[in-house]
């Protein structure tokens, strides 16, 4: 979102050469850049002590393919906060380690997204009214039943099952 007015003073933008980045909006009364402006996701996938993903449906992102749980960052929170917060709301399953599996712009909502690969202890799922149904899938069946790449679940899950040893514990 590119702002044509300040959102701190409702003052109009004015073009304003600004280091290195070129022309970008000024507001000439707080005396500040108006860098644009997007939202930060998390999106991650859920994978149990024997390598198994959770896949989620939610009706309202896709009636054919399984989702992976995602969330907006809220302002003041670390993205491991936010990955560990929303399986936890999602899944109801704890985290126990979180690996970053890559950032990732998703043009649609103009938003960025960054992904993790999460261990959780497997138990029944606790679902939120936000997921419709969740299971527990085989690494090997998992990509199947996403939509295909460039879909942000998609690389999301195909960079955890090329490096599994992500989630093992180092040293
Ligand atoms: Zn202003």
């Amino acid at each position: 979102m590119t702002f044509q007015y300040c959102p701190h003073c409702g003052a109009k933008a004015i073009p304003r050469e600004t280091g290195d980045e070129g022309l970008v909006p000024w507001c000439d009364a707080c005396k500040r850049p108006l860098f644009p402006m997007f939202s930060t996701c998390i999106i991650a996938l859920a994978v149990d002590e024997e390598g198994n993903v959770a896949l989620l449906r939610q009706g309202y992102i896709s009636s054919q393919y399984h989702v992976l749980v995602s969330g907006y960052m809220k302002p003041g929170e670390s993205a491991e906060e936010c990955a560990a917060r929303e399986i936890q709301e999602e899944l109801g399953l704890s985290v126990s380690r979180l690996a970053m599996t890559g950032t990732y712009w998703f043009e649609k909502k103009d938003m960025l997204m960054i992904g993790f690969a999460a261990r959780v202890r497997r138990r029944d799922f606790r679902l939120s009214g936000e997921v419709d149904q969740a299971v527990w899938v085989a690494p090997d069946k998992a990509l199947s039943l996403l939509h295909p790449a460039p879909a942000i679940s998609y690389l999301v899950t195909e960079h955890y099952l090329r490096h599994p040893e992500i989630l093992e514990a180092r040293g």
